[in-house]
């Protein structure tokens, strides 16, 4: 199958992988030449990694690389598409746009996924001119080791599109769930919640960073702290979730903690900007955030 997946940051290198390794032809595609070129050379450690644990065959790695293209032109890079995947940024307004530009430019029948967290996937559609073929692939962070894709129906798609889509994540490996289209879906709507719980309780000063990670591990048999899940997913991406389900729901309880809006705002990121909660280097972590923030330490 042809598939374009459309942004090549942490989400978009990893589908990109998985589809390559299952036998799919993809173009990866991003507005920044240097996203592609970071997302083949995380994509090339990945497999490489499978190779040294014996799960993947060098010339199974190899074959996998041949099959991704780049291209920083979404007109182009769908042209040929039998599925696209878009992983650009969350924000809705941008989603938007790419998805009129896709609309415009895929052939008829190709289906159009999204991979986003929390947005609508029915106000992605009605953008569209073919809103029965638009429908939500979910995949969870890193996409090469999680088993999971929820697979999100829009008002209008179709029972055929569903199918397809669900066939096509059992055919790579994973495991798809089906649900419908309220915001944060399944996932997000319980995830979210619990981390926005977590940076308000590092806020008010009940605990730091270590002792709520290690409450939540050791406690509740979470392999990873919600404040390192956190920084793992992209405090931006959190806040934009969380902000979703504010607005979609009109409840206070969605509302972001202060304190993941300041750091939004500073720049701190998480993994990828090399600091969020914990600070890192090479891919060690060590606790950041100074007590300062806290308002009741
Ligand atoms: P990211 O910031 O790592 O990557 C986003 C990429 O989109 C960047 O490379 C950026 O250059 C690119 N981009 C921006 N505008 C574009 C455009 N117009 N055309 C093409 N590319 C464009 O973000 P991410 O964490 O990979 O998240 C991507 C999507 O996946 C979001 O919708 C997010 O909610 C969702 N998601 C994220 C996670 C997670 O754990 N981070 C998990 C599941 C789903």
């Amino acid at each position: 199958m042809n598939i374009s997946v459309i942004g090549a940051g942490q989400m978009g290198n990893g589908i990109a992988h998985v589809f390559a390794q299952g036998g799919h032809q993809v173009t990866l595609i991003d507005i920044a030449q240097a996203s592609l070129d970071k997302a083949i050379a995380t994509i090339a450690k990945n497999l490489d990694r499978q190779v040294a644990k014996g799960t993947l065959t060098a010339a199974g790695k190899d074959a996998a690389l041949m099959r991704i293209t780049t291209s920083t032109s979404t007109a182009d890079g769908v042209k040929d598409a039998e599925l696209v995947v878009e992983a650009a940024t969350e924000n809705v307004e941008l989603k938007l746009k790419i998805f009129k530009e896709i609309d415009a430019h895929a052939p008829a029948g190709c289906i159009l996924a999204t991979n986003t967290s929390s947005i609508s996937i029915t106000k992605i559609a009605a953008a569209t001119a073919r809103p029965a073929q638009v429908i939500g692939m979910h995949f969870m962070n890193p996409v090469p080791v999680m088993k999971l894709v929820e697979v999100i129906r829009g008002y209008n798609t179709t029972d055929a599109v569903t199918k397809a889509v669900m066939d096509l994540g059992r055919a790579i490996g994973k495991v798809p769930v089906e649900v419908h289209d309220y915001a944060g879906f399944v996932a997000n709507r319980i995830l979210m919640p619990m981390i926005n719980e977590a940076i308000e309780t590092l806020f008010q000063g009940v605990g730091g960073v270590e002792e709520i990670d290690t409450v939540m591990k050791l406690g509740m048999a979470h392999p990873m702290g919600p404040l390192q899940l956190a920084d793992f997913i992209g405090l931006d991406t959190c806040l934009a979730i969380l902000r979703v389900l504010h607005d979609g729901f009109g409840q206070p309880k969605y509302a972001p903690c202060p304190l993941l809006v300041q750091m939004v705002t500073a720049g701190k990121l998480g993994v990828k900007s090399g600091e969020g909660f914990y600070s890192y280097t090479a891919g060690s972590k060590e606790s950041k955030v100074a007590p300062a923030f806290a308002v009741a330490s």
